[in-house]
């Protein structure tokens, strides 16, 4: 098989969670670029989600949409049984949605700690359990999940978030270990400054811009299809023996 043919998504199905915009948007898109039909996912922009899910169709693949807060343990069942039917299964797990909130360690509340916690590790968690059964029984799968450069250099005011995606790579290298034998990949993406709608307040603030580029050595932040690039790479058979590994896609910035 060529290296052409290795990253064709054809006949493959994903769903992304964190879809209606930003990265999963643009992991979602390139997917279906390479050929793989794709579920989108948010938890209440349903315009934002239903556009990019016209999007998607537009590329000659089946799309699908499914709503819901993966913080909500019984969330997991509702969009297996979605995209079961739009697609009729799920080769590619994208896990992107997050929440982040920024508040001092000192300040942050129990229902702020709660909610970071459950959307960002344990939502990943109950999605796997709902996808990758079926995943090791066809022995191909794919599963993605989406941290931050915030693993190895955590922002003084987000300790809580930066915590919750370092505990994913965790759960990816204990879960990437038990899967290989069945022909499923689990890896984590760690993006760096990225411009989505999540930074877009504090990125117009010229003097907290200059800071953060200044420790960011490709000097410039990042775009969504940065990532995107990635995801499909390691979405195919081109990623079959990448597994376990945190990949870092941050303009260099947690470079010691
Ligand atoms: P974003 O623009 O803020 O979009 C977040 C997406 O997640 C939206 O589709 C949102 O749905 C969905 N979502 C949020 N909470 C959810 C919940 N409880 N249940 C279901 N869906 C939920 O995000 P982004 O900036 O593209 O970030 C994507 C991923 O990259 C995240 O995991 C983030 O932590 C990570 N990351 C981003 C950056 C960056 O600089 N942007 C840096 C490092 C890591 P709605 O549209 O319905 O709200």
């Amino acid at each position: 098989m060529s290296v052409q043919q290795q990253m064709s998504l054809a006949g493959r199905r994903a769903l992304v969670t964190g879809s209606s915009r930003g990265i999963g948007r643009a992991i979602a898109l390139a997917l279906a670029e390479f050929g793989a039909d794709v579920m989108i996912h948010c938890a209440s922009d349903v315009e934002k989600a239903e556009a990019a899910r016209r999007d998607i169709e537009a590329l000659g693949v089946r799309a699908g949409l499914t709503v819901a807060d993966v913080a909500d343990p019984d969330s997991a069942a509702k969009i297996r049984d979605d995209a079961l039917a739009a697609l009729g299964g799920v080769d590619i797990l994208v896990l992107n949605a997050s929440v982040q909130i920024r508040r001092r360690w000192t300040d942050i509340t129990p229902d702020e700690c709660r909610r970071q916690l459950d959307v960002n590790l344990s939502g990943s968690l109950w999605l796997i359990q709902a996808f990758a059964p079926d995943m090791q029984q066809r022995r191909w799968g794919r599963i993605l999940t989406i941290g931050s450069v915030q693993q190895l250099r955590p922002h003084p005011d987000m300790a809580v978030y930066a915590a919750s995606k370092s505990a994913l790579v965790n759960l990816v290298r204990n879960l990437a270990r038990q899967l290989a034998p069945d022909g499923v990949t689990v890896n984590n993406l760690a993006p760096g400054v990225i411009a989505t709608d999540r930074n877009e307040e504090a990125l117009v603030d010229k003097a907290y811009c200059r800071q953060v580029l200044a420790k960011i050595p490709a000097g410039y932040v990042g775009q969504p299809n940065d990532c995107a690039a990635m995801a499909a790479l390691l979405a195919g058979d081109a990623g079959r023996y990448i597994t376990g590994q945190d990949i870092l896609v941050d303009g260099g910035m947690a470079l010691p």
